[in-house]
């Protein structure tokens, strides 16, 4: 059996396999990264546990094991405390994580071909995230500037003083504009109108947030966006940042130009820098070789929690679609568990 990816979703699935009885010699765990943490150690350094939208534990150890006498847990560094956990959590559960290893391709049978050589898997377990995968839409023309995507941002300061235009209507974006408005210029534009709530996140708004993805890949449409379904959370510091008129969005413009960007009215805006907020795709394309995607563009997935692919028993994809979050990731990798080990 071999699970591939070492983030919230794998890690999971390692835990409740051994749970329940698979023997440790025949699980492996392949993880491209250099060290424990999943996508969270590559997150920008200003990116907090108390600006995340909230993590939860992995199945059987508190994150507050972790924390030294005295830490305040909502202000140490996500990137630096989660993956402390995570290293923490593969040591106590006696994991042999084997990195890094990066998986190139996977072919029928199965064979896993990784940067260290290849293996054969009777049962894969796919939990690669989305770090790898960023994603910018095409817009027509060319800027002339600076772009970078999420992935790249590393905090306010390197933007100080200048004009910065944040494209993307979900939560980095509106985490970025809030904390580049601080020190810079900043222009927002969303595809569409972002909405903001003041409802709680309660456990039914998630619910259909997560039965609305969980209905598209069953039907093998792509995942798509669950802010659409949650909107945005008012909370003390957007509050602050819409005082600042840091979210005056503006519709999409039509195309770059050399210095900014034109609108399809003819206005145009000059700015130094683009950041596309613009989100993830799921990292799969090592799986390409086994032609998993339909005629929908998605991968059709069925199963208890909708994590195994259509017609293949013996693979499950999680941390995609409905199990791309902490909490989704923990309990797909309880049903994948269960579901794997029945199936073999
Ligand atoms: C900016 C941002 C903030 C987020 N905040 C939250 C939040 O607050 N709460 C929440 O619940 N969710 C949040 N999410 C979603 C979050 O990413 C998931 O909830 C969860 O952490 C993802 O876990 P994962 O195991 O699926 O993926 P990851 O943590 O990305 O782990 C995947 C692992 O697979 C490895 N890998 C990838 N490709 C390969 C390959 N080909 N071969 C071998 N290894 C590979 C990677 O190196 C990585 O270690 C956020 C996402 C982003 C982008």
């Amino acid at each position: 059996m071999v699970v591939i990816g070492a983030g919230q979703a794998g890690l999971s699935a390692a835990h409740h396999l051994l749970k329940r009885g698979l023997d440790r010699d025949r699980l492996l765990v392949l993880d491209g990264a250099d060290c424990p943490g999943g996508a969270w150690q590559h997150r920008w350094p200003t990116l907090t546990l108390s600006t995340v939208n909230g993590v939860h534990d992995l199945p059987g150890m508190a994150f507050q094991d972790v924390l030294e006498p005295g830490e305040d847990p909502s202000a140490v560094r996500a990137a630096e405390a989660i993956p402390r956990y995570f290293a923490e959590y593969e040591r106590r559960e006696g994991f042999a994580v084997r990195r890094p290893v990066t998986v190139r391709c996977v072919t029928e049978g199965f064979t896993v071909e990784t940067d260290d050589g290849a293996l054969s898997a009777r049962a894969i377990v796919n939990a690669t995230g989305t770090w790898e995968r960023p994603f910018i839409p095409w817009y027509p023309g060319t800027f002339g500037g600076r772009q970078l995507h999420t992935r790249d941002y590393r905090g306010p300061d390197e933007f100080a003083g200048q004009r910065v235009l944040v494209v993307g209507g979900g939560i980095s974006a509106v985490g970025h504009l809030d904390e580049i408005s601080q020190v810079a210029a900043t222009t927002w534009v969303t595809r569409t109108p972002p909405r903001f709530t003041d409802e709680p996140f309660t456990p039914e708004v998630g619910r259909a947030a997560v039965a609305r993805v969980e209905e598209r890949v069953r039907a093998g449409l792509p995942p798509g966006s669950v802010v659409s379904v949650t909107g945005l959370p008012w909370n003390p510091r957007y509050r602050a940042a819409q005082a600042r008129g840091a979210l005056d969005r503006l519709p999409m413009f039509a195309e770059l130009t050399s210095a900014g960007a034109r609108w399809p009215d003819g206005v145009t805006r000059s700015f130094d820098v683009i950041l596309w907020a613009t989100g993830f795709r799921s990292a799969l394309d090592h799986l390409a070789p086994l032609r998993l995607r339909g005629p929908g563009g998605g991968i059709t997935m069925t199963g208890r929690l909708a994590t195994q692919v259509e017609g293949r028993p013996l693979l499950h994809l999680i941390g995609y679609g409905p199990s791309a979050s902490t909490i989704g990731a923990n309990r797909a990798g309880r049903a994948v568990a269960a579901e794997l080990l029945a199936a073999l």
